[in-house]
């Protein structure tokens, strides 16, 4: 039997590269031309919708674009070894992994993604929709979901505002957790319908039948 469609993004909600990543997105941001871009905050912000069209919406063409992002996709793949799983993440995906198809869907190039899942030994991500795959989650979500029909709920799991509002816009239902890059109130304003606050209470939320085993309370 198959088993129902799990979505969940990476920055924030796997791994916890805020640090790594705003500084050297801000970096490259300055190097292409894009000194409006500059703290963190500016980069938290884009984060509140569609982090291209937000781009866009800051003066950002295609070719700034794409340069910045390859720019920080190098950073990311050099800074590797710092970038940490947030605590439990790993053995939580593994445990979802009995009972849910776990596709990460993320703004991050997919093979960053992937040398992260594989040098932390992270089992279990069935497949990963990277930028390659196309910018906007919402069309990421709709293709996913209509590969898995007749699903009661289709959880997506992320940690900005930009994340709930680009799940509700594609018939998905939006988690927020607590320790990524928006704080709990952001998330909710975007529409968010649940918020973990640790990845234990994630997996009580979207697999309570697993939750139970791992938790010990079964
Ligand atoms: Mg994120």
């Amino acid at each position: 039997m198959t088993r129902p469609l799990l979505m969940l993004d990476h920055d924030g909600v796997v791994v916890d590269s805020f640090e790594i990543f705003t500084s050297s997105f801000a970096e490259a941001c300055r190097r292409v031309g894009l000194p409006q871009i500059a703290t963190g905050d500016d980069v938290l912000a884009l984060f509140d919708g569609n982090f291209y069209e937000s781009l866009r919406a800051a003066g950002a063409d295609d070719a700034q674009i794409r340069e910045a992002m390859r720019r920080t996709a190098d950073v990311l793949r050099i800074a590797m070894s710092a970038l940490r799983p947030f605590p439990l993440m790993p053995e939580v995906l593994a445990e979802l992994a009995d009972g849910r198809y776990l596709v990460i869907v993320t703004s991050n190039a997919g093979d960053v993604v992937e040398r992260f899942l594989k040098r932390h030994g992270i089992a279990g991500v069935a497949e990963v929709a990277g930028a390659e795959a196309g910018r906007s989650k919402v069309a990421k979500v709709e293709a996913l979901m209509a590969r898995f029909p007749g699903q009661a709920i289709y959880w997506f799991v992320g940690d900005t505002a930009g994340d709930m509002r680009e799940a509700r816009l594609a018939g998905a239902t939006p988690l927020g957790v607590a320790w990524g890059w928006h704080d709990r109130e952001r998330l909710e304003a975007a529409g968010a319908e649940r918020i973990a606050e640790t990845p234990a209470d994630l997996l009580t939320i979207v697999a309570p039948e697993l939750a139970a085993d791992f938790l010990g309370t079964g």
